[in-house]
């Protein structure tokens, strides 16, 4: 097992799938690409997602393939959608997770889009005064 990994674990508490999780990404939400250890409120947004989402694959709650680093507002806009296409095979389509990280990030790609936008219009609105 990677060091860091480890290190995580055993000094800070971490639980194995965010440990692995955050080191296979190097700190980047897989989604938005948002670099989450670089600032302090990006460290607070840090959260474990689950690709195929627990409430349709409860099986697939602690399998480590099934867990991302994403950032929380990320995971929510992302909420319980299912990747999966009619008759595909949770198990072994995780075996390619970029395929469904790519379906994952599709899917978001508007909300994430929107949601830059508003941040932005808001800053210029508090910039107005
Ligand atoms: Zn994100």
């Amino acid at each position: 097992m990677d060091k860091r990994i480890e290190k995580l674990m055993k000094i800070y508490g971490w639980y194995e799938g965010i440990a692995r999780a955050l080191i296979d990404s190097n700190g980047y939400c897989v989604f938005c690409g948002e670099n989450l250890v670089e600032t302090r409120l990006g460290y607070s947004s840090i959260v474990m997602d689950h690709l195929l989402p627990k409430s349709k694959y409860p099986d697939l709650e602690y399998e480590f393939h099934n867990h991302i680093l994403s950032c929380s507002s990320c995971n929510g806009m992302k909420g319980n959608f299912d990747p999966l296409h009619e008759g595909e095979e949770a198990k072994s389509m995780l075996q390619n997770r970029q395929e469904i990280i790519d379906r994952c990030k599709h899917y978001l790609s508007k909300s994430i889009r929107d949601r830059k936008e508003e941040w932005l219009e808001i800053k210029d609105l508090l910039n107005d005064s």
